[in-house]
């Protein structure tokens, strides 16, 4: 019947791709299905920080803390392309938080993480530094600048099942596991094609069910199966309006319901701001921000700066849905956001199934996993904490080394503008030469379709990181989509459909049908 893998893992989010790389690495074999696209669930929709969650210190999760913010080095430095530190703005408001306890706990997140290489905290002049301009006139004169990162959430995801694969494991996506049985103490996982509707069947030693808002419909999925824990699903959404403001730092603004909301420059001409925390009890696949929320967004950051931002000044929105271990919190803000475990042997080979945890914390997450089911696994080639070290594809310059890298890639290709070079470096970094080949010209590129991307690197993204669709291409592995049309988007729909190795959607869907 085939090969027995080490390790299957069910669900290609940010937590089952960090998996599958500290698994292979180590020396097991690995198999990974993903039901749609890689980075399509929860871990594209994120707030898209690298950071220790300074909210969470006022809910007593110091362990959380401390561990993301130990993360956010280590990442920045295996993935210095994708990830950059950014400083953020708190101002003080009068009738919230009091300046000392904000001081006090801007000190705890200083010196409880380890940094090294992120600049401190610092206080702000609101009322005579360029900070505060953007903000209400006369209304904050004090602040305080603080230091996280900012990650590329849906490119983490697919470099690091992109590393994975390098190192042999066998990362499907488009296919979905449908059933798991264990059979003579080896999971037995059917997996099915979802464009070809195929079935087949792959035998795995341990199995890790990495589904985020589909952990329980995939235990549901197995005879025998007996995980106790919960998953509580909550809501966050975002909006996307045009740059407020000239400065690159970032903005945390407290509101008075308690909750803090992030406003950040965003894709050189963009600010982001959000999120809300909603539980929600529908379809992870169909959730959608609401009229209340994008107003919740707007009104919160208006409260701050001297511009309103207003519901018809969003040009695009996003939501997603925190798969949380159900801690019985009574509300949505205050659930945990650390990862739990749970392990369950029904008939002797392990189960994992992941509840919670946080884009920043996988790796960690990912080692721990590995932990838990050492007795089952045998792979001895690499120690733990090998990937606390090793880049990711492209990542493999200094941290402080990406403008000599853009200067190097415009030296080397003298036909790209700088907006296009640091587009390329900031997605590809040292790759972007592999995907550039022998081009002299954007001509050599191919097919242009807008926006600076171009059929090369189209074509990249298909060999390389199983892009299939438009969707895949301009909201995932790049945001193109932010400047594209809907005539461009469909243009490339279109040369997607026609090529008979990567057809677009809607040809797939017809495929299906016959
Ligand atoms: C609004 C919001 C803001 C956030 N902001 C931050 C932040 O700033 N920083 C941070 O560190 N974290 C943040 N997070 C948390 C973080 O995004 C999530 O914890 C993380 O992405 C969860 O990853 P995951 O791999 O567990 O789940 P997912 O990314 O959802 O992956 C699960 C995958 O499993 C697949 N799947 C499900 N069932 C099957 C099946 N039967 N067969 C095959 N595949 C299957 C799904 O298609 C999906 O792709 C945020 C989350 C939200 C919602």
């Amino acid at each position: 019947m085939g090969q027995v893998f080490d390790l299957a893992i069910i669900g290609g989010g940010v937590n089952g791709c960090g998996i599958a790389r500290d698994a292979v690495g180590r020396g097991n074999s690995v198999f990974l299905c993903e039901m749609n696209d890689l980075a399509s669930g929860t871990s594209s929709w994120s707030t898209k920080l690298v950071h220790g969650g300074l909210r969470y210190l006022e809910y007593y999760e110091f362990r959380l803390v401390r561990h993301a913010l130990m993360e956010r080095e280590i990442l920045w430095q295996i993935a210095p392309h994708i990830i950059r530190p950014l400083r953020f703005v708190l101002p003080h408001h009068s009738g919230l938080r009091p300046a000392w306890f904000l001081r006090l706990g801007l000190f705890l997140y200083d010196h409880i993480g380890g940094r090294k290489l992120l600049p401190p905290t610092r206080t702000l002049d609101l009322a005579h530094d360029e900070f505060g301009k953007p903000l209400a006139s006369g209304r904050f004169r004090r602040g305080f600048e603080y230091s996280d990162c900012f990650v590329d959430d849906a490119r983490l995801v697919v470099l690091t099942a992109r590393d994975a694969a390098d190192r042999g494991a066998d990362i499907r996506t488009r296919t979905k596991a449908t059933e798991i049985r264990q059979v003579d103490g080896i999971w037995q996982v059917t997996v099915e094609d979802t464009a070809s509707g195929e079935r087949s069947t792959i035998r795995a030693r341990a199995l890790v069910n990495a589904g985020g808002p589909w952990v329980e419909n995939i235990l549901a999925s197995g005879a025998g199966v007996n995980a106790k824990a919960k998953v509580r699903l909550v809501q966050g959404s975002h909006i996307v309006v045009p740059k407020l403001y000239a400065h690159d730092r970032a903005y945390i603004f407290q509101n008075a319901d308690n909750r803090i909301v992030f406003a950040i420059p965003y894709q050189d001409d963009f600010t982001l701001i959000g999120t809300t925390d909603i539980d929600y009890h529908g379809d992870p696949a169909k959730v959608k921000i609401s009229a209340e929320e994008i107003s919740y967004l707007c009104t919160s950051v208006s409260e701050y700066l001297a511009q309103p931002v207003k519901p018809e000044d969003v040009v695009w929105t996003y939501s997603g849905v925190r798969p949380l271990y159900d801690d019985g919190a009574s509300e949505a803000k205050a659930a945990t956001r650390d990862y739990v475990f749970e392990l369950d042997l029904p008939s002797g080979a392990p189960l994992l199934s992941i509840y919670g945890g946080k884009i920043t914390t996988h790796r960690r997450l990912a080692e721990e996993a590995l932990q838990k089911l050492a007795p089952w696994l045998t792979g001895t080639k690499a120690p733990e904490g090998w990937t606390a070290t090793a880049p990711l594809p492209g990542g493999d310059f200094d941290v402080s080394a990406v403008d000599a890298l853009i200067a190097e890639l415009r030296r080397d290709y003298s036909f790209l503008t700088p907006a296009h070079a640091n587009r390329l470096v900031h997605a590809y970094g040292t790759r972007a030469q592999k995907l550039l080949g022998q081009a002299g010209s954007m001509a050599d590129l191919g097919q242009d379709f807008g926006a600076t991307l171009t059929e090369a690197e189209i074509r990249y993204l298909i060999d390389n990181e199983w892009a299939l669709t438009a969707d895949d291409i301009v909201w995932r592995r790049s945001k193109l989509g932010l400047r594209l049309s809907a005539a461009e988007i469909a243009v490339l729909d279109a040369w997607l459909a026609v090529r008979g190795d990567a057809p677009g959607p809607a040809l797939r869907a017809a495929r299906v049908q016959t």
